[in-house]
């Protein structure tokens, strides 16, 4: 496949989001989305939305903000109606603007729907280019793709049949959520980059709607059944009368390439994905990585909160104690997604404080998720330190991040990477650490149970789909 060149590449919209899509006959099914969207809260804090659908009306309600501010009860009591999608959105550099907030409406020549996206398309600009719509930095994908649909509706296609026609032309990761009157329909790309699952309300006999899901913890909170996962390039579609399923695209390969980074660090642990619980494949990183390499230690201690499982798996499995030394403020957001890097550094105290009891004179094993900059890392070791922390030995659950990913996750250019271009050794003086190791492809891919059935392009270079060509210089942006 053609490789696409993207004019706008630092500029545009991405996402890494959380979808949620239920159908629920007889309730006004919007309470229920919203506590689903609140359970994949972590997946974005940027805005919030739901789109509802009630005599053959859709009403729409989006705000820049957490899922709590958007939807007061006022809110809420406006959109009534059996069938709703709702979204919460990542923040991404440039990008804090209300246009970019989901589901994205659209209403053509008596036809309606409404989408939300979880991914990032790789060929926006050639789609615009052969519909004829002229790309703008402000168009995101979902917004394209939601065009595009229009344009093949207003051809005389029903919804369903547009989105066989868009995607399969579409390239990169989306995992979607569309509403029509009386239907919504669920698609995952032919590759199954983003998760999304299926999970049915009431009992197996008696079955009271359906739901799927980015994750499912979303499903727990509404006291959903998981079913199962949506598979890659397959579409399902839920009514009143039940769930209907098509593979709508072919899929890309025999295997999936869900983000490997979802067991890493994205997913919640409690979240199932491939069977897998995220938890437990947290754990096993630390164990695994453990057994890399001894260190001389006091303590082990992870860096809030992906990092936590993974540093119980270290300590049982170095036999060094494990301890609590950071106590993370819960009410503010993730600083890998701040905008900028100055931000970031001072992120780190916002959001975690030393437990100095615990550290001073301690020789600290410190797990973390991931190094992407390695300034937020720096300014965790020397903060460290400062509260009394004998040595500091960073020890890694992902391998290094080299290269940037085109799949819906934000991170910075190729040349911001601090992996990229730098040794381990390197990468240790940089930060300040004692030491530095991070868990090999091989025991991360162990630690889950997979054998090369995820992305990895992160990690090794090897995009399973095709991405821009500014990767070879400046890399992508989001
Ligand atoms: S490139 Fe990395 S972050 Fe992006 S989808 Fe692949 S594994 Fe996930």
């Amino acid at each position: 496949m053609p490789l696409d060149t993207d004019p706008f590449d630092a500029e545009r919209l991405h996402e890494a989001c959380g979808v949620v899509g239920i159908v629920a006959p007889g309730t006004d099914a919007a309470y229920q989305c919203y506590d689903a969207l609140y359970a994949l809260q972590h997946r974005g804090q940027e805005s919030a939305g739901m789109a509802t659908c009630h005599d053959h009306r859709i009403t729409v309600v989006k705000d820049n903000g957490l899922v709590s501010h958007v939807f007061a009860d006022a809110a809420l009591r406006a959109l009534a109606g059996a069938h709703v999608i709702g979204h919460t959105r990542y923040s991404t550099s440039g990008s804090a603007n209300w246009t970019a907030a989901q589901p994205v409406f659209r209403s053509v020549d008596g036809a309606m729907f409404a989408i939300a996206h979880n991914g990032n398309l790789t060929n926006t600009v050639t789609l615009a280019q052969e519909a004829g719509i002229e790309f703008t930095t402000m168009l995101s994908d979902s917004d394209l793709v939601a065009e595009l649909l229009a344009h093949a509706v207003d051809r005389g296609k029903s919804v369903a049949e547009a989105l066989g026609e868009v995607l399969a032309r579409a390239e990169g990761a989306f995992s979607m959520v569309i509403l029509e009157p009386g239907k919504i329909h669920a698609v995952r790309d032919p590759h199954g980059f983003r998760p999304l699952c299926l999970g049915q309300l009431g009992t197996r006999d008696e079955p009271e709607g359906w739901v799927v899901a980015s994750e499912t913890p979303a499903l727990d909170v509404i006291g959903a059944t998981f079913l199962r996962e949506i598979l890659p390039g397959e579409m399902v579609t839920l009514s009143d009368i039940g769930v209907t399923s098509v593979q709508l695209l072919e899929p890309a390969s025999d295997k999936q390439d869900l983000c490997i980074f979802e067991f890493v660090y994205f997913a919640r642990p409690d979240s199932y994905l491939m069977g897998h619980q995220v938890h437990t494949t947290r754990r096993r990183m630390g164990e695994l990585l453990a057994g890399q390499g001894h260190v001389e230690a006091d303590l082990v201690m992870g860096v809030p909160d992906s990092g936590v499982p993974a540093a119980e798996g270290f300590a049982k499995a170095s036999g060094i104690p494990f301890g609590y030394g950071l106590v993370k403020n819960r009410y503010i957001g993730r600083t890998f997604i701040s905008p900028d890097q100055v931000k970031r550094a001072a992120n780190v105290r916002r959001k975690l404080n030393p437990l100095r009891e615990n550290i001073e004179g301690q020789r600290l094993v410190v797990v973390d998720d991931s190094i992407v900059r390695g300034t937020t890392t720096r300014a965790l070791v020397r903060m460290l330190r400062d509260a009394g922390a004998a040595e500091v030995h960073l020890r890694i659950s992902s391998p290094p991040f080299m290269w940037p990913c085109y799949f819906g996750i934000d991170t910075p250019t190729r040349d911001d990477l601090l992996a990229a271009h730098r040794s381990v050794a390197e990468m240790n003086d940089f930060i300040g650490s004692d030491s530095l190791e991070f868990i090999t492809l091989e025991n991360l891919r162990a630690a889950i149970g997979l054998s090369g059935e995820c992305c990895d392009a992160c990690l090794t270079g090897n995009y399973p789909a095709p991405v821009p060509v500014t990767i070879g210089a400046a890399g992508g942006r989001w």
